[in-house]
């Protein structure tokens, strides 16, 4: 349970400064940042910095691309042979880009490659696809009138993304903004800035022309704020906190009316019933909250159990998380890394002590691992009340909470009161018990009897507070373009 990270000099680091018009160009301000490896709490390497004035350049060149370039009078099959083409990049350059990923953000270098980028590969390929499928409808109105619709593409987008899957969420916002014909000016996450600029260098070797796609890595307040706060920015795609959400959303309401996609944060409800066949669930709920080091929007961190299985269940869960091995992220044995920054670990351990003061039952883990880097043991906490801070809290970590319930009435109550409404999950071998909460629980997505199933056609996206709008699917590309409604007197 120590964390040993291999030499960072067998990973190539890629470029470092910001992506703009298809240039790699220094910051106006020509500042820099650290990013820090979680395994080790030592500088990568630093980065160029974005600001406002780097975000204006971005949008100059992203709005030239749109107006009058090679790109907006290139066929939409020719869009999208070039997202099949920088998914081959990707794929050929999967291994390097997941040992990037596994730096950078600390997740274990087999999740990386085998889910991360699996997942990446799918969705460039999967709206590839799309881009010559966007059509209108031929609309039957009154009177002598010819009436029909075109999809346009929205034009500048900005899309802001998070840490917790760096490539990933970089694929979920440029596949769809691409296939339907719009121009990006992307802000990274400030914890994880490399493997996105690493993609970056394949985007301008497939061959998309300069200003399409534009890369920033940079802090929130400033690069971030700067493209919520754009006038020439016709719309922003979002994902982070439910926090930052609500400055987004009134940045796009006082500038311009940008369209506004959010995809926010959530205390998922994962409810077990007595039926369920248990090690399968307990396998099932301790993936769906320890995954990623428990730093997934959708984690199922509400956990809860039936009565009449609780003692088993808890019992179970508690051996199971003990068996969880935390380590180095390069090493084929370990399914917990560090958690992402100093930060991170900070927000983490303080909800470990609010659950202790606060009278929950802390049966394992609550403390940290090793003596440097991030690393947290996989805690679970048992006899948890509903309105406890680790019952109403994005955690986001490996903290699992679990709740005693009764009925299916009362779980259903409890389990939607919340702020949030991303992901649920439903545990049993009864039909109408599983269809009961698939149908009366808030939320944007529900699993039953699994976890964490996430495919490219499937929408994804929050009730109430956990967002706006769906990524992936066909859904989520209706986000990415207008409506135009043409007449024609016959
Ligand atoms: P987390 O707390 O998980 O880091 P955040 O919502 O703070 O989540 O961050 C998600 C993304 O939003 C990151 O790219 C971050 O830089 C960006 N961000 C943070 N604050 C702002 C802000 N005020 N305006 C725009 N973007 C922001």
């Amino acid at each position: 349970m120590v964390a040993i990270a291999k030499p960072q000099q067998e990973i190539k680091i890629g470029p470092t400064q910001l992506l703009i018009n298809n240039e790699w160009v220094e910051s106006i301000s020509g500042k820099r940042f650290e990013t820090i490896n979680p395994t080790t709490g030592e500088v990568i390497c630093d980065v160029a910095e974005a600001d406002a004035p780097d975000v204006d350049k971005a949008v100059t060149a992203a709005r030239k691309a749109f107006n009058n370039s090679y790109w907006s009078k290139m066929s939409a099959r020719d869009r999208g042979l070039l997202l099949y083409k920088l998914a081959d990049l990707i794929e050929k350059n999967k291994e390097e880009l997941a040992r990037l990923e596994s730096l950078d953000n600390g997740k274990p270098l087999s999740e990386a490659l085998n889910i991360d980028l699996h997942l990446v590969i799918e969705c460039y390929r999967y709206y590839a696809g799309w881009a010559d499928k966007i059509q209108g409808k031929t609309i039957p109105i009154s009177g002598s009138y010819f009436c029909y619709t075109r999809h346009e593409p929205v034009g500048v987008v900005g899309q802001i993304i998070p840490w917790n899957f760096p490539l990933l969420m970089q694929a979920w916002k440029l596949a769809p903004a691409l296939a339907a014909g719009n121009t990006i000016v992307m802000k990274t996450a400030e914890q994880t800035p490399l493997s996105a600029l690493r993609v970056g260098e394949l985007i301008i070797e497939a061959g998309f022309p300069p200003g399409v796609v534009n890369i920033l890595s940079g802090y929130g307040p400033t690069a971030g704020a700067a493209i919520a706060n754009h006038r020439d920015i016709d719309k922003v795609a979002f994902t982070g906190s439910t926090e930052v959400g609500h400055i987004i959303m009134e940045a796009a309401a006082k500038s311009n009316l940008k369209r506004v996609t959010l995809e926010l944060g959530g205390k998922s409800p994962s409810i077990v019933f007595a039926d369920a066949d248990l090690d399968y669930t307990i396998a099932g709920v301790h993936n769906g909250l320890f995954f990623n080091q428990g730093q997934c929007c959708n984690a199922g961190s509400r956990l809860f159990v039936e009565e009449k299985c609780y003692d088993e269940f808890v019992a179970k869960s508690v051996e199971k998380a003990k068996q969880r091995t935390v380590g180095d992220p390069f090493d084929p044995n370990t399914k917990q890394g560090p958690q992402v920054d100093q930060d991170q670990f900070d927000k983490v351990m303080s909800y470990i002590e609010s659950g202790m003061r606060q009278g929950a039952n802390l049966l394992c883990g609550g403390h940290r691992v090793g003596d440097r880097g991030y690393f947290i043991e996989p805690t679970v906490f048992a006899d948890v009340e509903d309105e406890m801070q680790i019952a109403q809290e994005e955690i986001f970590g490996p903290v699992m909470s679990i709740i005693k319930f009764k009925d299916l009435d009362e779980v259903i109550e409890r389990a939607n009161k919340t702020i949030y409404g991303l992901a649920a999950g439903v545990w049993t071998k009864d039909i109408s018990k599983a269809l009961a909460i698939a149908n009366n629980v808030r939320a944007g997505t529900v699993w039953v009897n699994c976890y964490h199933v996430f495919d490219m056609a499937a929408p994804f996206g929050g009730f109430k507070q956990s967002g706006m709008g769906r990524e992936l699917g066909e859904y989520g590309l209706q986000q990415y373009t207008e409506i135009k409604t043409v007449t024609v007197k016959l």
